[in-house]
Formats: structure tokens, C-alpha cells, sequence
């Protein structure tokens, strides 16, 4: 039997939000379409997440598992989920109810009008330090100043993708995963659902200021060059400054003024050495990135699995 929609989470110790979400999630799904199954992704978890998910699995046939060698971060775990999922759309949500079941009606209502993708946009989100919501409201505006593609504001991995949409992303190779901008990037027909975005049920964030500032600088430079033609024009600007104070010096010998070049010339140094290491830095960034891409190794490995078979996995790379 077809499988109508696969519902993909993202697990890293969660081994207490796990139960309740999925008693959540299957109650609204059973009345909400002709087949489902919940797909887990164990991104490698210290504590008893994956001993959850089997016993989950083995009481209830729509759970379906699998868990990684080792924490590969939260974008590698649902791409491993959206390469597994059977279904004729796919959602996307984290474990830590944050992401409400009950607006899953909605996202799939929208499915059903037509759209390929049904983002769930933020109107108001509860129990965040006041440290996130500003970082998160900057770097979402940053982004959009900055890139190419129209990354919709105040939306996070939470959403809906029909299969012609879920087929698009799996052709994505790309290891370094800004996912929110890479569907943004796909097309197809697109559209927000607003919800309110609830506390984390139970235990801590399991985004790290490492982990979010590494996903800010992978959507930063994957879709923008811009900070690399920053460093250009700062060093034409600069190039400029040197010539016309070149130029002052030399006016000034020329009308007999005596001028000491010392000290601008020390500034003069240090300003450019400064602009050539930060253009250094940021040319290294991306080499580095085009180093990590170019070795093509796998964006995950799997363990272990439950209810999923010899299924195979969609991606190669
Ligand atoms: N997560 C993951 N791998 C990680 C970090 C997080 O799979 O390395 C999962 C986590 O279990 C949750 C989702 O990603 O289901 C979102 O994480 P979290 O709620 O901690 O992030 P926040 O809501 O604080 O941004
Ligand atoms: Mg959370």
C-alpha cells in the first residue's frame, strides 16, 4: 500500500519529548490521510533516543527508524529522513513539540490545494531567550539583504514538500546544508502557513551557539558571494585612498610644505595589511568549503534501522 505522507523528525537525545510527540502526531494523522508513517532520524544520540524508537517501532508499524554512526547535525538527519521517506509528500518537524502536530491539517490542506511546498512561518514564538530572537531576527534580514534567493523570514525546517519537490532536493549533493535556503532556491509553487511557535517540551536546546553559528555562515556563504566582492571593493576604495594621498604628498613637496611621511605611511601599511587578511580569510572560507564539497564524502552513515528493510537510500554521494 502507498504510504499518502511521511512525517520526518530529527532526533537527538530526545529520549523524553519522543512518546508524547508521537501519541501527538498519531492522533491528528489517522483521521488526516489514508496512510502515514513517522520516520525518526537518531543523529546519534547519547542517551536512550534510539532504544525509544525501537520500542516504538515494534508496538507500532507506521514508526519507522534509523540511526546514524555518530551526530552528523541536524540537516544530515533530515536529509537522511526526506532520502527514506516513501511518501507522496513529506513533512519535516523537530521532536521537541515545538513544532505544533496539530498544524499538520493545514500544511497538508495546502498540499492539497496544489503547492509543492508548504513552509510553516513563525508568527510569534514562546519560551526563547531574548539572545535567539534577536540573533535569529538579524540573521534572517542579514540573509535576505545578502543572497540571491528569497529565503522567507522567520521560517525554520518546519514544512511540507510534495514529492515533486522531495525528489528535487534529494538531486541536491551539497554537504555544507542551509536547507531552508536550498528549497527556497528549488521553486516550484511555495507558500507560508503561520503558526505560533511553542516552548521545548522537555530537556535543552540541542543547538549549540557552535552549531548555529556554523548553519548562519553555511547560508551565508552558500548563497551569497557577496562578502567576497566586499573585500574587492574595500580594496579598490583603498587603492584609491593611497593614490590620492600619494598624490596630496606629492602637491605638497611641490609647494614646499615639509610633511612627515611617517605616520601615515605606518597607518597606510597597517590598514592594508588588514584589508589583505581579511580578503585572505575569506577567500580561504570558501576554498576551504570547495575542498569539503570536492571530496564528496557521504553527508551520513546509518547504523542501524527499524521497520525500513533493505529499502534503498535514494542518495548516492
Ligand atoms: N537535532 C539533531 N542533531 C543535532 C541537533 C539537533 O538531530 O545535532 C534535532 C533535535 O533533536 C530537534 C531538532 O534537531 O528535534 C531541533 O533542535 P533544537 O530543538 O535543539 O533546536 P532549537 O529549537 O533550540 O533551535
Ligand atoms: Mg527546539
Amino acid at each position: 500500500m502507498s504510504i499518502e505522507l511521511s512525517v520526518v523528525v530529527p532526533v537527538y537525545n530526545e529520549e523524553e519529548n519522543i512518546p508524547e510527540l508521537h501519541r501527538r502526531l498519531a492522533a491528528v494523522l489517522a483521521p488526516l490521510v489514508r496512510s502515514y508513517e513517522i520516520v525518526f532520524v537518531d543523529d546519534g544520540s547519547a542517551d536512550r533516543t534510539w532504544s525509544v524508537v525501537g520500542e516504538l517501532a515494534a508496538a507500532d508499524p507506521h514508526v519507522k527508524g534509523l540511526s546514524f554512526s555518530r551526530n552528523f547535525g541536524h540537516q544530515a538527519a533530515f536529509t537522511a529522513g526526506l532520502d527514506h521517506a516513501g511518501g507522496e509528500a513529506v513533512v519535516i518537524m523537530d521532536a521537541d513539540l515545538q513544532d505544533p502536530p496539530e498544524l499538520l491539517p493545514e500544511l497538508v490542506a495546502k498540499w492539497r490545494e496544489g503547492y509543492d511546498v508548504v513552509y510553516a512561518q513563525r508568527s510569534r514564538r514562546e519560551g526563547e531567550t531574548a539572545f535567539k530572537l534577536v540573533t535569529a531576527a538579524a540573521f534572517y534580514r542579514l540573509l535576505q539583504r545578502l543572497t540571491q534567493v528569497d529565503v522567507p523570514v522567520d521560517t525554520g525546517d518546519f514544512r511540507l514538500m510534495s514529492g515533486k519537490a522531495v525528489e528535487a532536493f534529494r538531486r541536491l549533493p551539497e554537504r555544507h546544508r542551509f536547507t531552508r535556503g536550498l528549497v527556497a532556491w528549488m521553486g516550484f509553487r511555495q507558500i507560508g502557513v503561520q503558526y505560533v511557535r511553542a516552548a521545548r517540551r522537555a530537556g535543552e536546546t540541542k543547538y549549540t551557539m557552535r552549531k548555529m553559528l556554523r548553519l548562519a555562515t553555511d547560508g551565508l556563504t552558500a548563497f551569497s558571494r557577496l562578502p567576497l566582492l566586499a573585500a574587492l571593493w574595500t580594496g579598490v576604495a583603498l587603492v584609491g585612498v593611497g593614490a590620492l594621498g600619494a598624490l596630496g604628498f606629492v602637491a605638497a613637496r611641490l609647494s614646499g610644505t615639509y610633511v612627515s611621511g611617517l605616520w601615515g605611511l605606518a597607518a597606510g601599511v597597517l590598514a592594508l595589511a588588514g584589508v589583505q587578511l581579511v580578503g585572505l580569510g575569506l577567500l580561504g572560507e570558501w576554498v576551504g568549503r570547495i575542498y569539503e564539497e570536492v571530496k564528496g564524502r557521504p553527508l551520513y552513515l546509518v547504523q542501524a534501522t527499524a521497520n525500513l528493510g533493505s529499502q534503498p537510500v535514494a542518495r548516492r554521494r
